[in-house]
């Protein structure tokens, strides 16, 4: 029996973090999921340089993702707080530290932790 480490701990939640979030928005498509599993790869080896940084995966996974899809979906995820103007991402605070969550930087809020987008309740409805 091989005991999980936390650094593969971390992966784990990370990626089962940024899944739900992508559920949550309805855009967790095969080839975006496939996305999601690039990145973990990617902070794998970024964490084993950088064990401290475990804490920090989620977030930056999130943000891989976020750049990913905007080359081939588009902004993700979607504010759902601001009913006007016009339709803008969130941002992941913080960039690089623990517990990371999505804030909108028009209305000033925190809208959900990362990977509670889904129990925010409040999803667009395109
Ligand atoms: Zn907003």
């Amino acid at each position: 029996m091989h005991p999980i480490s936390p650094l593969e701990q971390a992966l784990h939640a990370a990626r089962a973090l940024v899944l739900a979030d992508l559920v949550a928005g309805r855009v967790a498509e095969a080839d975006v999921v496939s996305l999601v599993e690039d990145s973990v790869e990617e902070r794998r080896w970024w964490v084993e340089q950088w064990p401290d940084g475990a804490a920090f995966v989620a977030g930056l996974v999130a943000q891989d993702v976020q750049d990913a899809l905007l080359d081939r979906y588009g902004r993700w995820p979607l504010c759902p707080v601001c009913a006007t103007g016009d339709p803008h991402a969130l941002d992941v605070e913080p960039e690089l530290g623990p517990d990371p969550h999505w804030v909108c930087h028009q209305a000033g809020v925190r809208v959900a932790a990362l990977g509670s987008l889904g129990a925010a309740g409040t999803a667009p409805a395109s």
